[in-house]
């Protein structure tokens, strides 16, 4: 859907008054910003809009405001349900060249960045302060994207996700007010947490032109390990043993046979085409060491095989690198492929139950859905890779994901541990949250009446 196009030139001639050329309606800009990295069809808007402050921004959203035209916050464009297509048309605010690390305080371990500040940026600037920021969705994304996808990755088992890592936000409200929702206190108990409402609003709510971070100490030693598995219910048991043991792990990550051997062929890998776990363990020297007992002795009780391990930096970021592009190796599994990733989370008891369902209903099919997971968590991913011109594909994808999310919704997990809702897990949200949803719908009513931020998600 677009804006009436009487309406589009008015809002747009008043934009250009304040950005000039930072106010486009070219094609290929709007098509861009329209596109994220899923499966949903592009949607893109009438207008993009690129920020270059906090008062830009406000004012932007004051123009909106008064026209009611929709806006869609754009950060780095990789979330995976859709968050960022205009179905609704309207103004993107693309906030990708507000990328400044405003404020690093090494003494109380915090930084303050704008939101379009890449999460690999942040760590090489703070490499030489002896610090980094732990939350490492596996592309690239913003720092704003991730508090309002509320993101997690492979770290979270250990450091926790953007909700337990973000101190303070700076908002600009639909109406276009500018707001602080906190401080730099490690704690608080002053009033409504409007932090933690806005980390994971998906742009619903308002903009996030300030972010305020925890950093943590780079470790003095890590070691990465491998190991493999006969099958993939001894993989999981031997997570769920490690994280019930309370060993401190870093990362813990699962990858099924499929997703093996697939990051082999993409990455110039030679692992065992088996269940595999990927692990990493900080601490000091010995501290890594004694982890990596433990693990590897609990793994043993599995079944496992040739766990190997290393402290070499550059084993590890290939390893690493390898399980971050895990979806891009999914699709090179075969030609004109769509990826359609999907992911949910259960209590970590529950994890083999529903990995081990999941795998079945996915025998009983005909399609390749390599099983990734960071499992620490209880959290795993299917990544269906789909013939991009076979509707029944994706009508079979819908089918075993409606069921992915039954089976995880039963055992009192969640219909999404870190994508995020969008437009692909809107129809879940009832059945996972009933009369709550009822009031994140009044929250949304009474800070944004006009339905004009990023209309159409979550609720
Ligand atoms: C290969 C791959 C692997 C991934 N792995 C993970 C993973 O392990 N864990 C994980 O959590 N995610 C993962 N993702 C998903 C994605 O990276 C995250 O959702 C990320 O947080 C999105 O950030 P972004 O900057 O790309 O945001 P965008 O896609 O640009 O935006 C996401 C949402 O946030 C809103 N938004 C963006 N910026 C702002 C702002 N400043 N203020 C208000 N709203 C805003 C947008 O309107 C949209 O609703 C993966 C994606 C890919 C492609």
């Amino acid at each position: 859907m677009s804006l009436h196009p009487e309406k589009l030139e008015a809002v747009k001639s008043k934009l250009q008054e304040i950005l000039g050329d930072r106010c486009t309606t070219a094609h290929s800009v709007r098509q861009q910003h329209g596109t994220d990295e899923s499966w949903h069809i592009p949607c893109p808007p009438d207008i993009v809009c690129f920020a270059h402050s906090t008062e830009e921004v406000s004012q932007i959203v004051k123009i909106c405001a008064d026209n009611q035209v929709p806006i869609i916050p754009f950060g780095a464009g990789t979330s995976l349900e859709g968050h960022i297509n205009a179905v609704e048309g309207g103004v993107c605010i693309d906030l990708g060249q507000m990328n400044e690390i405003l404020k690093v305080n090494t003494e109380d371990l915090d930084c303050t960045v704008q939101p379009g500040v890449r999460r690999k940026q942040l760590n090489e600037y703070l490499r030489d302060t002896g610090l980094f920021f732990p939350i490492d969705p596996g592309a690239d994304a913003s720092i704003g994207g991730m508090a309002s996808t509320r993101a997690s990755g492979t770290n979270a088992v250990r450091y926790g996700t953007m909700r337990e890592n973000i101190l303070n936000l700076t908002v600009v409200l639909p109406d276009g007010k500018i707001i602080k929702t906190g401080g730099r206190a490690k704690k608080s108990a002053a009033g409504y947490d409007l932090t933690k409402l806005y980390i994971g609003s998906e742009g619903t709510l308002g903009i996030i032109t300030e972010i305020t971070l925890r950093l943590y100490g780079i470790p003095e030693a890590i070691a990465a390990a491998t190991v493999s598995f006969e099958d993939i219910e001894n993989a999981v048991q031997s997570v769920i043993l490690t994280i019930q043991t309370g060993v401190p792990i870093a990362r813990i990550e699962l990858l099924d046979d499929v997703q093996v051997d697939a990051i082999n062929k993409y990455s110039g890998l030679d692992l065992p085409v088996q269940p595999l776990l990927f692990l990493e363990f900080h601490g000091s020297e010995e501290g890594v060491k004694e982890q990596s007992e433990m693990v590897r002795s609990i793994c043993d009780d599995f079944g496992a095989r040739d766990f190997t391990w290393t402290v070499q930096a550059e084993d590890r970021t290939k390893l690493w690198q390898a399980r971050h592009d895990a979806a891009y190796a999914a699709k090179a599994l075969r030609p004109n492929a769509s990826i359609w990733a999907t992911d949910v989370c259960v209590p970590i008891s529950r994890l083999a139950d529903c990995i081990m369902q999941t795998k079945a209903d996915l025998d009983e099919s005909n399609l390749i859905a390599p099983i990734v997971g960071h499992v620490g968590d209880g959290n795993f991913h299917l990544a269906f890779v789909l013939d991009k011109d076979s509707p029944e594909e994706f009508e079979e994808a819908e089918r075993i994901n409606g069921r992915l999310i039954q089976r995880a919704l039963e055992m009192e997990g969640t219909c999404t541990g870190e994508h995020g809702v969008g437009l692909g897990k809107r129809k879940y949200l009832k059945q996972e949250l009933g009369d709550a949803v009822d009031v994140m719908r009044a929250l949304k009513m009474a800070l944004d009446p006009q339905n004009i931020m990023n209309p159409g998600k979550i609720i």
